[in-house]
């Protein structure tokens, strides 16, 4: 503020009576006692508020070096000799009375911004687009009251070229107070919502008031929502066509239109509009929104909780979601306790359907919060940056996507091609393979599958405890003898494999006095891992027949060979070494049992070996050896991460560790966020990996790091952030695991577990 004014010459704009006498000129001026800062040329104007009377400011204002003020009448001050007052009727009258004065004095364009949300966003895209062309005066911050209109014309000075000043209202008759001040050219209308609508009678009442302000303008800008205001309203229009862009929502395409519309009227070119919209800081919205945790939509606005930033909030926030559910949750400093029921009038107009206030020293309950948009609005000095940052989705740039549809597919087909009597038993060990078996168990389950093998009881223990009931039976294929108790606590069924083990669990279950507890027999019929030999039958069933403790549930073997039909003679073998043992137990035991054999490739290499249950694994989640059946089969594992950094590399320059490449020419490599501790081995190093980015190959160059990859992207127009295909459409999982010598089993679980899982189901 740079006023210079004679006391005469404010005694005359107050028509007030002067107590004291000074030769200075008044420079700045204060309402506020506590805001003081440079008392040297500064008027007090001793304004009475609400709750207070400006008198009690006065001797406080005084201490601080004050000489000059502005006060009412009526008001039983003492007046120091060294200090000059101005006797007046009403001191907010006063300082309006200044203000109009000081606007009178220059004679540029003065743009009056209305409207009951946007004010301020509009003023500060204005202000970014004409800046370099325009001298512009704007009011400060979101000064827009009868106060604020005043302090704002009083930044008006000589040097500037345009002044945009907010004009907001909250009461029938004050918009004409506002325009007496402001006596503006031109008119914008940001747009027309809820906001501080209670005292008046209906919108159009509202309309009416907020449209004073323009009734003597030249010209005012109105978006093309409120077209018909044309017939309906004296003054001058200009309907301003809606603008879409895409960086913004499309709640905004309004207030886009009117501010494309006055640019262009401003004399701006086409290309410079376009240009300048375009690099609008969309910080300007200072809404940050981004992914939650338990599927919620976070838009954090904690900058600041005024009215007219929580109503364009909560505008935005139906807009993001129009079909979710919204929860509005605000921080309330102490210090603006009393603002809560109006604050609370105006979130109740939108309807959330939760809203919260959460008191100095609690958290926002995050963990209540689920696929909702959550609106979090607080008062700076709650500093709530920290308890946003609790609900945010923690993410990897580098994330395994889980087609959740593929594995039904799958398991479908395989429905369609075993006999209709025969069930399936999902593998879902090692965490379904690395794809989660928190989340891909209780889908096959949801889709009808009743039996899981794993291979340690703890997985049985999350699988239970991800929601697979005691209606389906968890068969832990690889069992501790220490585990017992815990796979009689869960329920879970082991698979024995020996005397000892079928001992110490019998031993297990008497001391729990259990009977009939299933039990799986486990049988090595030529592929020499963990199982009875055939032989042993006869011993194991003179043991179960005497022990009531345990039943036989199932009776299992597995194939050494399955894909691969150069080795059916050996795989005959197997399956005819299965069968007596199988009949053997039929005519001996009494347990009704399942018997199994067949794994993935072998469900459709011997279907006449299917017994009563196949065991699926790699083939649900899409893999093959099998080249005919590859085309029915979907994959469901995609990997992805994007581009950290992008760099040319001269040519002669060396990249990664070992300096082990050294570029041939001038190229251009991006820096990708995964490396052999997510499962992208070290072998892959140098050209023997790519990634895809755009569909284009991008070879690894130099070593692959923990960390970190470097890849060639030369022939590639990428950009930060780009994303980057690991293992998808370009390089399917079977490719991939060629490029490191492997299989896809090992590729999939060996994809380490920091990285974000995300599931999709079309
Ligand atoms: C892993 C496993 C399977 C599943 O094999 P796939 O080749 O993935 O179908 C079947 N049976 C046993 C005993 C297993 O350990």
């Amino acid at each position: 503020m740079r006023l210079n004014y004679s006391i005469e010459a404010c005694a005359s704009i107050f028509e007030a009576t002067i107590i004291g006498s000074s030769s200075e000129s008044i420079t700045h001026i204060y309402f506020d006692s506590r805001k003081i800062q440079q008392a040297n040329g500064a008027l007090f104007f001793a304004l009475s508020g609400h709750s207070r009377s400006g008198n009690e400011f006065i001797e406080n204002a005084y201490q601080q070096g004050i000489r000059f003020f502005v006060i009412a009448k009526n008001a039983s001050s003492k007046f120091h000799p060294d200090a000059l007052y101005f006797q007046v009727e009403e001191p907010l009258t006063a300082l309006q009375q200044l203000a109009t004065h000081h606007r009178k004095q220059y004679t540029y364009p003065v743009v009056a911004i209305t409207g009951s949300v946007g004010k301020t966003t509009f003023k500060e895209w204005i202000f970014h687009c004409i800046s370099d062309k325009f001298k512009v005066v704007r009011s400060p911050k979101s000064f827009n009251s009868q106060i604020g209109v005043a302090l704002s014309l009083l930044e008006m000075h000589e040097n500037a070229s345009i002044a945009f000043i907010e004009a907001g209202i909250s009461k029938p008759g004050e918009m004409k107070i506002l325009r007496d001040m402001i006596q503006p050219d031109f008119g914008i209308f940001t747009a027309f919502g809820k906001a501080h609508r209670e005292n008046f009678a209906d919108n159009e009442e509202h309309l009416l008031e907020k449209w004073t302000l323009f009734r003597e303008c030249k010209l005012a800008f109105i978006p093309h929502t409120f077209a018909d205001l044309e017939n309906r309203l004296p003054g001058n229009f200009q309907v301003c066509e809606s603008y879409e862009n895409h960086h913004f929502p499309i709640g905004y395409s309004g207030m886009l239109g009117v501010l494309k519309t006055f640019l262009a009227y401003l004399q701006f070119e086409s290309h410079q509009i376009l240009e300048r919209i375009n690099s609008l800081p969309t910080l300007a919205l200072r809404m940050e929104v981004f992914e939650g945790v338990n599927g919620n939509t976070i838009i954090n606005d904690t900058y600041n909780l005024d009215f007219d930033a929580l109503s364009e909030a909560l505008i935005y926030q139906r807009q993001l979601a129009p079909t979710k559910k919204r929860i509005v949750v605000i921080g309330l400093s102490e210090k603006h306790a009393h603002e809560r029921l109006e604050i609370e009038k105006l979130i109740t107009s939108f309807n959330p359907d939760e809203f919260h206030f959460i008191p100095e020293g609690k958290s926002i309950p995050w963990e209540n919060f689920h696929n909702a948009v959550v609106l979090v609005k607080a008062h700076r000095d709650r500093a709530f940056e920290h308890e946003v940052a609790r609900g945010k989705a923690l993410k990897h740039r580098t994330i395994v996507e889980i087609n959740l549809s593929a594995i039904k597919h799958n398991v479908s087909f395989y429905q369609s091609r075993i006999p209709k009597e025969v069930k399936i038993l999902a593998m879902v060990k090692a965490s379904s393979y690395g794809s989660g078996a928190d989340k891909v168990a209780p889908f096959l389950q949801q889709s009808g599958i009743r039996n899981f093998g794993v291979a340690f009881a703890d997985e049985g223990v999350e699988l239970r405890k991800a929601g697979i009931g005691i209606s389906s039976s968890i068969v832990v294929m690889n069992p501790d003898p220490e585990h017992s108790d815990l796979i009689i606590e869960y329920r879970l069924e082991p698979a024995i494999y020996s005397f000892e083990q079928l001992d110490e669990f019998i031993t297990a279950l008497i001391h729990k006095q259990i009977s009939a507890y299933p039990i799986h027999l486990k049988f090595d019929t030529g592929m020499h891992r963990l199982g009875f030999a055939p032989s042993d039958k006869e011993r194991i069933l003179a043991i179960i027949n005497s022990q009531p403790e345990v039943k036989i549930q199932g009776i299992y073997s597995h194939l050494a060979d399955a894909d691969n039909p150069i080795h059916s003679e050996f795989t005959q073998k197997q399956l005819t070494s299965f069968e007596s043992i199988v009949s053997y137990f039929r005519t001996n035991s009494s347990d009704s049992f399942l018997a199994h054999i067949l794994n993935s490739e072998g469900s459709l290499r011997y279907p006449e070996s299917c017994y009563d249950m196949i065991r699926l694994g790699i083939s649900m989640y899409g893999y093959t050896e099998n080249n005919q059946l590859k085309a029915s089969l979907q994959g469901s594992v995609s990997w992805y991460s994007s581009i950290s950094q992008i760099k040319a590399v001269p040519k002669g320059d060396f990249i990664g560790y070992g300096i082990s490449y050294q570029a041939i020419e001038d190229m251009t490599i991006a820096i990708i966020p995964v490396g052999y501790a997510d499962g992208f081995r070290r072998s892959l190093s140098n050209g023997k990996g790519s990634v895809f980015i755009h569909g284009i190959k991008c070879p690894v160059v130099g070593r692959v790091c923990m960390d970190m990859i470097m890849v060639d992207i030369s022939s590639v127009d990428a950009k930060i952030n780009d994303s980057v295909e690991i293992i998808g459409q370009n390089q399917p999982m079977e490719v991939f695991a060629k490029s490191m010598e492997t299989i896809p089993y090992e590729v999939m679980t060996g994809l380490s577990k920091r990285m974000h899982r995300v599931y999709v189901e079309e």
